[in-house]
């Protein structure tokens, strides 16, 4: 390679980013490079910053704080949780405005046919949500795939004693869908065609 190290340094970064090639990843840096010092200046400072991100202790969306700015906000819905695989989800259905309540976070989906790994998901602070916050509706919002429909009949099974509304999002996503690339009408009409579990 003809650059010099620290060019070669941020392609190598760039390159390892979703959906970025080694050529993409030259053309950023190149295009860095002709920025002025003022802007290169903010990148550095937002990236930084990043990790300075929490994970809300309530809901695990990501917080400045210790509390997301949407749990933080009292003025939404207390008593619906709408349960996602991850925090790119609620922002793809905070995105649509269509939903007022709360979420929860679960960090992942159950893996079909693998090992047990419901210890990694955050499925016991659901249950303590559920049982403290006086919690009445939670929506299994996981994506309609395999993994994502196992998920949400495993944790249907974990809500049942505490009688409360379970209900899974509606089939307007197509099967096998992802709610964080969906379009906004899709994931309203899901959402507003949810169905009761029972
Ligand atoms: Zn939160």
């Amino acid at each position: 390679m003809h650059y010099p190290k620290v060019f070669q340094s941020l392609i190598a970064h760039f390159s390892g980013l979703p959906s970025v090639g080694p050529k993409m990843a030259e053309r950023i840096v190149l295009y860095l490079f002709k920025q002025d010092e003022e802007k290169l200046q903010s990148f550095a400072e937002s990236l930084e910053a990043l990790h300075h991100l929490k994970s809300c202790t309530r809901c695990f969306h990501i917080a400045e704080g210790e509390l997301c700015f949407i749990c933080a906000d009292t003025k939404r819905i207390q008593n619906t949780l709408c349960l996602v695989e991850e925090p790119l989800d609620v922002i793809a259905i905070e995105r649509t405005g269509a939903y007022q309540g709360l979420y929860h976070v679960l960090g992942g989906l159950l893996e079909s046919g693998k090992s047990d790994n419901s210890q990694n998901l955050r499925i016991n602070e659901l249950l303590n949500r559920v049982e403290n916050d006086g919690i009445q509706e939670v929506i299994l919002a996981t994506n309609p795939t395999t993994e994502g429909d196992l998920t949400a009949l495993y944790l249907k099974k974990k809500l049942e004693p505490y009688k409360i509304k379970v209900t899974r999002i509606g089939r307007g996503m197509a099967t096998g869908g992802d709610i964080e690339y969906a379009d906004e009408l899709t994931l309203v009409s899901s959402l507003t065609n949810r169905k009761e579990l029972v």
